[in-house]
């Protein structure tokens, strides 16, 4: 499977991360296993690559963003910066692969984590880049990290 026009970005960081998510996913994918794979860029340019865990159980699941997430911070405590996630198709679809938006988990997860990152979208034209916090207006923000979970 190649990449498709919608899988293109206005934004050279948007298409690198696009990239490596699809090449993960297009690597990874197994039916009802792993559908989506995501991309974290740091600040220093580092690319961490998440694959989607589905389990038997639903809520069990965990995210393609989550599992970046966490390869990231594995990797290094430089601020991240960008997120892109890439849904491969069923074998009974039609419709080729296509860039995803972070479901409503994701968006909390991610912006307690990396408040200023941005986000691929898809578009009509491909994905273009905005900030993240644009998907979640009035995000819940407790006092238990108080202020100093974010390191910079
Ligand atoms: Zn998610």
């Amino acid at each position: 499977m190649t990449l498709n026009a919608a899988l293109t970005c206005d934004d050279g960081q948007g298409s690198q991360l696009i990239s490596a998510a699809w090449k993960l996913i297009a690597a990874r994918y197994i039916v009802e296993r792993h559908q989506i794979g995501a991309a974290v860029l740091d600040r220093d340019g580092g690319v961490h690559v998440g694959l989607h865990l589905d389990a038997m159980v639903g809520r069990a699941a965990v995210c393609a963003e989550a599992v970046a997430l966490g390869v990231a911070r594995m990797a290094t405590n430089a601020p991240l910066v960008m997120v892109a996630a890439v849904r491969h198709p069923k074998p009974s679809e039609t419709a080729p692969a296509r860039l995803v938006p972070p479901c409503g988990l994701c968006r909390e997860l991610l912006l307690d984590h990396a408040p200023d990152m941005t986000v691929v979208v898809p578009g009509p034209r491909g994905g273009s880049v905005m900030p993240l916090a644009h998907l979640l207006p009035h995000k819940y923000v407790g006092s238990k990290w108080a202020s100093s979970h974010v390191r910079s």
